[in-house]
């Protein structure tokens, strides 16, 4: 064994313990790192003959990197929708590292029964039927990846064509009518080869984000029959709105379309029976995206996809040319449903989140960052420097400078630059509905009360320093 490794192996609880006090300083500092932050560290492109070992590679790490490490999974960042990571997500992400299992085949490890158990945990936080497949992902736009390529299999199941086989181009175009669909869906659609162009995005309720459903049901009657596939969105990124994911579900009976709900999450509105009800008729879905890195508080990174298809979702996934057609279908190996072959073991620190916290947990996760969204909705609804643009529905305020709105756009990145680099709060930029405006996104297991009074401090005072 060559030197280093051979030093390594007999210091690996040195290593570890080392490793985990370089853990603790971080978290114990967590909340005073700057949220966000702008960095340029020096990169080397030398790669040296000889390595220096792993507790002097933490050294190295540290000097050159650490200071540029953003509190991202902190309290105050409130940026795009980004959790941090719990306790129990933590121990269950390090011993998959550890333990590091290949969740692929079926039947050689307990870690697929984790998988399942946790899947099951996941339907039963988020309402959704037990009848449900689900599977984990990278993400959320690998779960709609995922999901839209099912979608797009049973298309072709419906005219007769198996794309998985002979290709998309035997079928044509593949209509997707969606209100307000998340970029991601975009990105999934481009990698599909169905082509960003062919989403249809139909008008939205007025002042609303969520979709009108009268235009919803014109378009599926201008399909003239002919399958098609409906992103309905339950949590949108700047006001975050909900189809009526009822009302769409009742469409099912007089037209053919598979129904993708982009839950990422808003999903997590079925944690509190306060917002339940925006996760109404959830059951409808064909395939369902929920992402976990933002609500769960696990680390990066994690999502679930779940259909009611798994038949259809192996015959995409599908990885050799023998049909695993004779077993059970719950015991299909992970390797035949999902974009990856070989699998991190993802399902751990979900695992042992719903475990620690169970529904209690979560339910307290949601209902504290959708009261702080409010409050601050509210605050920023009394304050003369700033506008509210829509009503506070569940964890992400949407706002926009007092200003005359040809100078928004430049004024909001300054601001947000500034905000930045003042360090206490981190916020990201947006548009609603032709506004340049400004979101704060809560979804942290951390963030308290008493952060919302630095981070209207951090709003007020950094406005009133770049106004001089
Ligand atoms: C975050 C988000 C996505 C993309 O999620 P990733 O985990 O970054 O891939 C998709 N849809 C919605 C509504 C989101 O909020």
């Amino acid at each position: 064994m060559e030197q280093q490794l051979l030093r390594d192996k007999t210091q690996t609880p040195v290593i570890l313990e080392e490793t985990l006090k370089e853990s603790l300083a971080f978290l114990a500092n967590l909340a005073d790192r700057p949220a966000g932050i702008r960095t340029s560290p020096s990169i080397e492109d030398n790669l040296a003959e000889e390595g220096v070992g792993s507790l002097a590679a933490l050294t190295s790490f540290q000097e050159q990197f650490s200071a540029g490490l953003s509190g991202s999974p902190g309290p105050r960042y409130l940026g795009f929708v980004t959790g941090g990571s719990t306790p129990a997500g933590i121990a269950g992400d390090w011993l998959t590292s550890v333990i590091d299992q290949n969740v692929a085949s079926a039947g050689d490890s307990s870690a697929n029964q984790v998988e399942y158990q946790a899947v099951n945990w996941l339907k039963a936080l988020f309402g959704i039927d037990q009848a449900y497949a689900g599977t984990f992902v990278s993400g959320a736009t690998m779960s709609s990846f995922t999901g839209l390529a099912i979608g797009r299999q049973w298309v072709g199941q419906q005219l007769g064509v198996d794309i998985g086989h002979e290709g998309l181009a035997s079928v044509g175009a593949i209509s997707v009518l969606s209100g307000c669909a998340h970029s991601s869906v975009f990105k999934a659609l481009s990698m599909l080869g169905m082509g960003r162009a062919c989403v249809q995005r139909l008008p939205l309720q007025e002042g609303r984000e969520a979709v009108d459903i009268g235009a919803l049901r014109e378009a599926l009657e201008a399909q003239n029959g002919r399958p098609c596939i409906v992103v309905a969105n339950s949590g949108t990124v700047n006001s975050v709105d909900f189809d009526d994911l009822v009302a769409i579900g009742q469409l099912k009976a007089e037209f053919p379309f598979w129904l993708h709900v982009d839950a990422a999450f808003g999903g997590f509105a079925a944690c509190s029976p306060e917002y339940a009800h925006f996760m109404d008729g959830i059951n409808a879905a064909d395939s369902i995206t929920i992402d976990l890195h933002k609500m769960l508080n696990v680390p990066y990174d994690s999502a679930i996809q779940l259909t009611r298809h798994p038949d259809l979702q192996q015959a995409v996934f599908q990885n050799s040319g023998a049909r695993y057609l004779e077993v059970n279908a719950a015991e299909v190996p992970f390797v035949h449903l999902t974009p990856e072959n070989s699998r991190r073991f993802r399902a751990l620190p979900t695992w042992f989140s719903l475990k620690a916290y169970g529904r209690a947990g979560f339910r307290d996760l949601v209902e504290r960052n959708v009261l702080l969204a409010k409050q601050l909705g509210e605050w920023i609804d009394r304050s003369p420097q700033f506008e509210l643009l829509s009503p506070v529905h569940f964890n992400v305020v949407c706002f926009t400078l007092n200003a005359p709105k040809e100078e928004l756009a430049s004024l909001i990145t300054r601001f947000l630059a500034a905000l930045t680099h003042d360090g206490r709060v981190f916020l990201t930029p947006s548009d609603w509905k032709g506004t340049p405006c400004i979101r704060a996104a809560f979804s942290n297991w951390q963030t308290e009360e008493s952060d919302l009074f630095i981070i209207q401090q951090a709003l007020q005072e950094v406005l009133s320093v770049y106004q001089d």
